[in-house]
C-alpha cells in the first residue's frame, strides 16, 4: 500500500464536510499533524479521548479521525498535567494526525443525522429544518408503522449499547410512522419538530425541563421521545464516514486501511436504581 500525503486525505474530507458549513462556535479540521506525513492507516472514532488515541497508537494509525473536537476552548498549556494536554502530547509524540468533523459533519448529507435516519430505517428522508439554506437533523417516514416499543425496540439493535440503554417518553403501544431524527444533543429543536408533524422524535441528551416541557406541550400525544445516547447516536456516522472517505480516495486510485473504534466512551459506567415503568405515556 502506498501512503497518502495527509494533505489529500484532508481535501477528501473538507470536500465531504465543508468546513464553512459548522456553527460558528465550532472548532472543526486539523488539530495536529503536518500535511506532508504519510498516511496509511486511518482510525475513526467520536471521541478523541486518551484510551482511543492509545487505542490508534497500538495499531499503528497515522490518522486519527473524530466527530467531536479535542479543544473547543481556548488553553494555554499542552503540558500532561491536563488530560487535553496529555492528549496532544500523545498525538504529536506518537506522529497521529487528528481530524474533527463535528457540526459540518451533522449537516453533511450523507452526514451524523442521516446515518441516525438510516439506523432507524427511514424512507423519503429530507431535513428538519433549513436554516440559512443548510439543513438540520431529518425527518422521515417508516415503510410501515409500528408502535412505539417496536420501533424503539429495533433500534436497539442497531446502536450500540451504552449503560444507560435507550428512554422513551410515551405510550409503548402507539403506533408511529413520521421520526424526525437529530444526533447527539437535540434539545433545541423541539420547535421544527413539533411543526413536522412527527410521530416521535429521536435524539440525544434530553434535560429534563426541555423534555418535560415539550411532553406538557403534546398533552401526552405526539411527538414522543426517544432519547438513545449522544454517544451511541453519533458513533453510527463513523461508518458512514469510512466508506465516504474510502469512496473519495479510491477515485484517485489510492486505498488506506481504516478502523472504526470500538471503545465506548459514553462516561456512564453502571446504573443503579431504575424504575420499571411499563407503559404510563407520561408524567401522571
Ligand atoms: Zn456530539
Amino acid at each position: 500500500m502506498i501512503p497518502l500525503p495527509l494533505r489529500e486525505v484532508v481535501a477528501a474530507l473538507e470536500r465531504l464536510y465543508p468546513p464553512d458549513t459548522a456553527s460558528s462556535w465550532d472548532r472543526v479540521g486539523l488539530v495536529s499533524g503536518d500535511l506532508d506525513q504519510p498516511v496509511s492507516r486511518v482510525h475513526f472514532a467520536v471521541d478523541p479521548t486518551l484510551a482511543v488515541i492509545e487505542e490508534a497508537r497500538a495499531a499503528g494509525a497515522d490518522l486519527l479521525i473524530t466527530h467531536h473536537p479535542l479543544l473547543l476552548r481556548g488553553v494555554h498549556s499542552v503540558a500532561t498535567t491536563s488530560a487535553k494536554g496529555a492528549s496532544v502530547t500523545a498525538l504529536i509524540e506518537n506522529h497521529i494526525a487528528l481530524y474533527v468533523a463535528h457540526t459540518n459533519a451533522d449537516v453533511a448529507s450523507p452526514g451524523v443525522c442521516d446515518a441516525l435516519a438510516s439506523a432507524c430505517a427511514l424512507v423519503d428522508v429530507e431535513p428538519l429544518q433549513v436554516l440559512d439554506g443548510v439543513g438540520h437533523g431529518r425527518i422521515g417516514s417508516l415503510a410501515s408503522r409500528l408502535t412505539l416499543r417496536e420501533f424503539v425496540e429495533h433500534l436497539s439493535t442497531v446502536l450500540p449499547k451504552a449503560v444507560g440503554g435507550i428512554r422513551v417518553a410515551g405510550p409503548a403501544d402507539a403506533f408511529v410512522s413520521r421520526v424526525a431524527v437529530v444526533g447527539g444533543a437535540g434539545d433545541d429543536f423541539f420547535d421544527a419538530v413539533r411543526a413536522s408533524g412527527a410521530d416521535v422524535y429521536v435524539t440525544a441528551d434530553l434535560r429534563h425541563h426541555p423534555a418535560l416541557e415539550a411532553r406538557e406541550e403534546a398533552r401526552g400525544g405526539t411527538p414522543y421521545l426517544v432519547d438513545a445516547g449522544h454517544w451511541a447516536t453519533e458513533w453510527l456516522w463513523l461508518r458512514s464516514a469510512c466508506s465516504e472517505l474510502l469512496r473519495a480516495l479510491a477515485g484517485q486510485g489510492t486505498s488506506l486501511n481504516t478502523h472504526i473504534c470500538t471503545l465506548r466512551t459514553d462516561p456512564w459506567d453502571f446504573v443503579i436504581g431504575a424504575a420499571t415503568s411499563d407503559n404510563t405515556g407520561g408524567t401522571s
